[in-house]
Parts: C-alpha cells; sequence; structure tokens
C-alpha cells in the first residue's frame, strides 16, 4: 500500500464505518504493514485511499498493534495540552498542536470485539490525530494561519508530489 500525500482529496473526505470481517481485517492487516515500513504511530484509511473507518496504532516494536475500527469520541476533557505532531501523509512537517489531554473513545478491534476506553498521554493524542483522518481533518487544521503560512513552501512541494527521499522507505 502506498501513502496519500497532502493535496489528494481523497485525504478531505469523511469515512464510512465498517463491518468488522475478513475483508476489512485484512485492509487493516495491510495497513498495518504500510506503517511499519514508513514508521509511524498511526494510519488511518484515507492515507491509503481508503475511505473507510479504519485505523491501526502501533506505539513500539514490542508492542501489540491496535486494530482499530469505527473509532468514535464519547467525551474529551476540558483540560488540554501542547504536544508536536507529524504525519506520514505529511512528510517533513512537524508542529505542537493543542488537543484535549484525555478522551472516552469507543472501537472495535480486529475480532469485532467492543471498547470504551479513557485514555490520555500519546495515546490519546494519537487516537485524535488519526480519528481526525476519519473526518478529513489533518494536524495543520488546528495551528494558527500565521503558522501555516510559514509551512507553504513545504505544503506546496508535498502537493506537487515533491516527496523527499529521506521519507520514503525505499531509502531506509
Ligand atoms: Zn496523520
Amino acid at each position: 500500500m502506498k501513502i496519500v500525500y497532502f493535496g489528494d482529496p481523497v485525504l478531505r473526505e469523511e469515512c464510512v464505518d465498517v463491518v468488522v470481517n475478513e475483508k476489512t481485517v485484512k485492509i487493516a492487516d495491510e495497513m498495518l504493514e504500510a506503517l511499519k515500513l514508513y514508521k509511524g504511530f498511526g494510519l488511518a484509511g484515507p492515507q491509503v485511499g481508503i475511505t473507510k473507518k479504519i485505523v491501526v496504532i502501533r506505539f513500539n516494536e514490542e508492542e501489540e498493534p491496535l486494530y482499530v475500527f469505527n473509532l468514535k469520541f464519547l467525551e474529551h476533557s476540558q483540560e488540554q495540552n501542547l504536544m508536536e505532531e507529524g504525519c506520514l501523509s505529511l512528510p517533513g512537517i512537524w508542529e505542537k498542536v493543542v488537543r484535549p489531554e484525555k478522551v472516552r473513545v469507543s472501537y472495535q478491534d480486529r475480532n469485532g470485539e467492543e471498547h470504551v476506553e479513557t485514555l490520555d498521554g500519546l495515546e490519546a493524542r494519537v487516537f485524535q490525530h488519526e480519528g481526525d483522518h476519519l473526518y478529513g481533518k489533518l494536524f495543520i487544521d488546528h495551528i494558527s494561519l500565521i503558522k501555516r503560512k510559514l509551512l507553504k513552501k513545504k505544503l506546496d512541494k508535498i502537493r506537487k508530489g515533491i516527496i523527499l527521499e529521506e521519507f520514503l522507505p525505499e531509502s531506509k
């Protein structure tokens, strides 16, 4: 699976719910392979051109990856925090983003089992970042206009398909 970069309209589309079955788990398996190859924390359907609510998350090599189907946000904390984010669809761009510190989410795992969890720290952050992708949002939508203007040249390059080799898996 190839990563879709900023500028592709699929990244702005809203995703649909899925039934967790052999077919959708297979898509998630393939997304996980891409995630490992590109060395990210999380990958959402639209980032491989699939407008379905499928997300895979992997914080490190030791931990079991998470298969997150039909992710929903039930609650957000009032408290917010600031963390730097990057995105496989926006290679080379890193910006600090303010988001709720804690979130309560529901999703189904690869067996179709329903989970309801309260998350904080890096987990809350990655779930929110990936959750945005399911609604056509990107982390740069959260930063100030001034900061966004400063990124214009970089964003234009990505939009034109100029991706530095260091961000492509072949060079690793
Ligand atoms: Zn992303």
